[in-house]
């Protein structure tokens, strides 16, 4: 006979451990199932760190969420024990034109979050490892930081087995649908039953979802790390930002010095787009430095050589928005996917998003701006 849970969640990686921990939290039972051993580097959610930043140029609707994500890490800290996030301050770069720096100008106006506008000069100034054109506009907040990332998956699969989730590595599932008012999960090692079902696939949503009406693409990144021992104090983390500046070919962004493999830069989108996680070639070359390099050469000059890569895969929406929805076809399916490279950070909150919506059978906020009806 089938197991039957409240809920059966699909992918344990960033955003089903924190929907785990979130329904388990209700009293639901749950039962989570991942493809690969619990907290692995071969989807979306490693690499040491993950940016979270308040004053947000993808637009002033996530502004809200980023603030609540902040308290429900610092929860999750106190829960777990595990420390997760460290502040640091952002600087936000470009050209006078720049799109970026227009959109984190929007997020500060319309929240009244606190920032400090900073020409191209004073910021080379204020942190003398830079070199950007005089001319440049930056925009610096401190209300950021950086998650560790494969901590903090770790933290929300303990909080939810803590709970009471049952979470099984090495279990790949294979196919689900709906049966009567429940649904059914097949895997290889058996068929489960569930009330309701969370998919949360990351890169294989492309399969999983393949009927969802979202067209979903995957791209490969590559995250770089660089040796700056030789001045080491000027890019410890009081003393320089993260930053994200708004690049001709860009943009980029990097991360302070936290340890010795040194400073993490990587280039955000411009990449080939691909139909699915499997044709992402998991190797680096001396090509995906290349570009990193001109970039350092012209605005951190005097960074070392190159002391660790890592590839890591992005889900991309059209408009780069996420989907956090219930499925239009099939009621008792949720799905949260296509966090187009900025959604860890939002772990908590899409947990929370999640579980309230199948708690209650519909969300308790506006969700229209996360529907997967807008690419109807
Ligand atoms: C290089 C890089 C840098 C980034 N930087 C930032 C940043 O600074 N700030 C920020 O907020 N965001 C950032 N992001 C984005 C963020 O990391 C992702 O949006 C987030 O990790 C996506 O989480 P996810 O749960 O959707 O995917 P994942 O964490 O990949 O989880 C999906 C899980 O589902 C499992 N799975 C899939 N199919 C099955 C199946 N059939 N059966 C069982 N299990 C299955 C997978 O194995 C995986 O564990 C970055 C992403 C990358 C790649």
């Amino acid at each position: 006979m089938a197991a039957t849970f409240d809920v059966i969640v699909v992918g344990v990686g960033g955003m089903g451990s924190a929907a785990c921990y979130e329904l388990a939290r209700r009293g639901l039972r749950v039962l989570g199932l991942e493809q690969f051993e619990l907290v692995h580097s071969r989807g979306s959610s490693h690499g040491q760190t993950r940016i979270i930043r308040t004053a947000y140029a993808e637009g002033p609707e996530y502004v809200p969420l980023v603030q609540r994500a902040f308290e429900k890490w610092y929860d999750l800290e106190q829960f777990t024990g595990r420390h997760l996030l460290t502040e640091c301050a952002c600087l936000n770069v470009g050209p006078p034109d720049s799109e970026h720096v227009r959109g984190v100008r929007r997020s500060v106006q319309q929240h009244r979050l606190t920032a400090e506008e900073l020409s191209g000069s004073a910021i080379n100034r204020r942190f003398p490892a830079f070199r950007f054109p005089a001319d440049w506009q930056g925009v610096l907040e401190q209300a950021a930081g950086f998650l560790f990332v494969e901590e903090c998956v770790r933290a929300q699969i303990h909080a939810a087995v803590a709970w009471g989730a049952e979470i099984h590595a090495h279990e790949p599932v294979q196919r689900w649908h709906v049966l009567g008012s429940g649904v059914e999960v097949t895997t290889e090692r058996g068929t489960y039953q569930a009330a309701q079902l969370v998919v949360t696939a990351g890169a294989w949503a492309t399969r999983l979802l393949a009927d969802l009406g979202v067209p979903l693409r995957v791209m490969r990144q590559v995250l770089l790390w660089f040796d700056v021992r030789s001045q080491a104090a000027q890019f410890r983390r009081d003393r320089f930002p993260i930053f994200l500046a708004d690049v001709a070919d860009g943009p980029y962004y990097g991360l302070p010095a936290i340890d010795r493999c040194g400073i993490k830069v990587a280039r955000h989108y411009n990449a080939p787009e691909w139909d699915s996680p499997d044709q992402v070639d998991w190797t680096t070359t001396a090509d995906d430095e290349r570009p990193i390099r001109q970039f350092l050469d012209r605005f951190l000059p005097g960074v070392g050589p190159q002391t660790q890569a890592q590839v890591c895969m992005y889900t991309l929406t059209p408009d780069r928005h996420f989907v956090i929805d219930q499925h239009p076809a099939y009621p008792p399916v949720w799905v949260a996917c296509g966090f187009s490279g900025h959604g860890f950070k939002f772990a908590p909150m899409v947990g929370e998003i999640l579980a309230e919506g199948v708690a209650q059978g519909r969300f308790s906020s506006d969700m229209r701006f996360f529907s997967v009806r807008r690419f109807a």
